[in-house]
């Protein structure tokens, strides 16, 4: 399959790039909408969006007019002076969200973290945690991105090994059970991180009911909830954010991925007055967060997201996707489930390794990603239509029906 272009970029990469990734043999050049094109004009639809980076589909246009307006104006003045563009973002993402303060970061990971500092000083300040002694709770199977303070609270060996010494004060309970929350809350606890489904952990939706019993534990017992909405948000579950499926609001929500439509690097954490409030001039930064250009890129992503009704057709291709997904009759399948595009096909171990079906798919215009061995994980971008959701559905049939030599 290999012919000598696409070869060429992968043993070139392979010369100077550190190896971290193991990406399908495909070289991609171009993005529209739901579709990627490789360097030989093969075209595919995406079902991974860049890990839901891509809500709005490849390269939307309004975002790009918005994004080059932008940068042929004003890109970064630092933080040290005001833009134009700060304003009506914090005004609009906190409107659209419901959020009292937003602080803007560019990766996710930098969300976590900053959540992380904000809790911490939060739980000193004003619930009177003794001074290093703040503990935060995390749940196995986590993923909240790479970073060496993140990492550190990871239950994955390939995400930790060899990577420490790891920062102190993490407590790590079992995903989908607030009774093991409950018992893990000491006075000295400041926050319960959690993603609302497990998304690198092969799209984990916890049991119904979870989320009401979390946010009562974290309101009786004074701890904040952090909801890590990276994935989740900005319409992937069929709701703007995964949290309105049990009618909860977390008290600090972090945004990343889809805040930028895939352009650049965007994130938010979001929080209720108190403990965003605690930061004062001076105790956090970023060169790059909240420039103008990135608030520019941010306002017309969400924009895009609501005025396109890209969310209600989150939730209405991903019924349909699941729904067919599901009829499939085929022994290799294990398990279907997601919540709105967010949808992960699980695979009976005999079936081989997951890798091996994407593969076949990628043969058959679709890329996908696997996770953990056997899993296939699906998320198109919420511009997807039924007949590009039955398109697929015929390829996956096709695909998790056949036999490997
Ligand atoms: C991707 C992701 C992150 C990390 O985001 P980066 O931009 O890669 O740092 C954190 N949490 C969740 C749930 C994610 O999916």
């Amino acid at each position: 399959m290999s012919n000598p272009p696409v070869a060429d970029f992968i043993a070139r990469e392979a010369r100077f790039g550190a190896r971290n990734y193991e990406p399908l043999g495909v070289v991609l050049s171009r993005g529209e909408g739901v579709f990627v094109w490789d360097t030989q004009g093969n075209r595919y639809l995406d079902c991974l969006s860049a890990y839901s980076a891509l809500n709005q589909g490849h390269c939307h246009p309004k975002i790009l007019a918005a994004m080059v307006e932008q940068a042929g104006r004003l890109t970064l003045t630092s933080r040290a002076f005001h833009n134009d563009q700060l304003a009506p973002f914090y005004e609009e993402i906190a409107e659209l969200t419901g959020s009292h303060k937003v602080l803007p970061m560019n990766s996710g990971a930098e969300a976590v973290e900053s959540a992380i500092k904000s809790v911490r000083k939060w739980g000193y300040e004003v619930k009177g945690v003794p001074d290093g002694q703040a503990e935060i709770i995390v749940c196995a199977n986590n993923f909240h991105g790479r970073t060496l303070g993140v990492v550190g609270f990871s239950t994955d060996p390939a995400t930790r090994g060899h990577f420490g010494p790891f920062a102190p004060g993490f407590r790590i309970i079992p995903f989908g059970d607030a009774a093991a929350l409950e018992e893990a809350i000491t006075p000295n606890t400041v926050a319960f991180l959690v993603e609302p489904i497990q998304g690198e952990a092969g799209v984990i939706v916890p049991p119904a009911g979870y989320f009401t019993g979390v946010r009562e534990l974290c309101t009786t017992h004074e701890v904040m909830l952090i909801l890590d909405e990276i994935q989740t948000g900005l319409g992937r579950t069929g709701k703007l954010l995964a949290e309105q499926h049990e009618g909860i609001e977390a008290d600090v929500t972090l945004l990343g991925k889809a805040l930028s439509g895939g352009f650049y690097p965007v994130s938010a954490v979001l929080s209720n007055n108190e403990v965003l409030g605690t930061l004062k001039p001076g105790q956090h930064g970023s060169t790059f967060g909240g420039n103008p250009l990135a608030c520019a890129v941010a306002r017309a992503a969400l924009r895009v997201l609501v005025e396109e009704g890209m969310i209600e057709n989150a939730a209405v291709q991903g019924e349909r996707f699941l729904e067919g997904l599901r009829s499939i009759r085929a022994n290799t399948v294990r398990d279907v489930r997601g919540r709105g595009l967010m949808l992960a096909v699980e695979l009976h171990p005999e079936a081989g390794p997951a890798r091996r079906y994407c593969e076949a798919l990628q043969v058959e215009g679709i890329l996908a990603k696997d996770t953990h061995e056997h899993t296939i994980r699906i998320a198109p971008p919420l511009v997807i239509t039924s007949d590009q959701v039955d398109w697929a559905l015929e390829r996956f049939a096709t695909t998790l029906t056949r036999d490997f030599p």
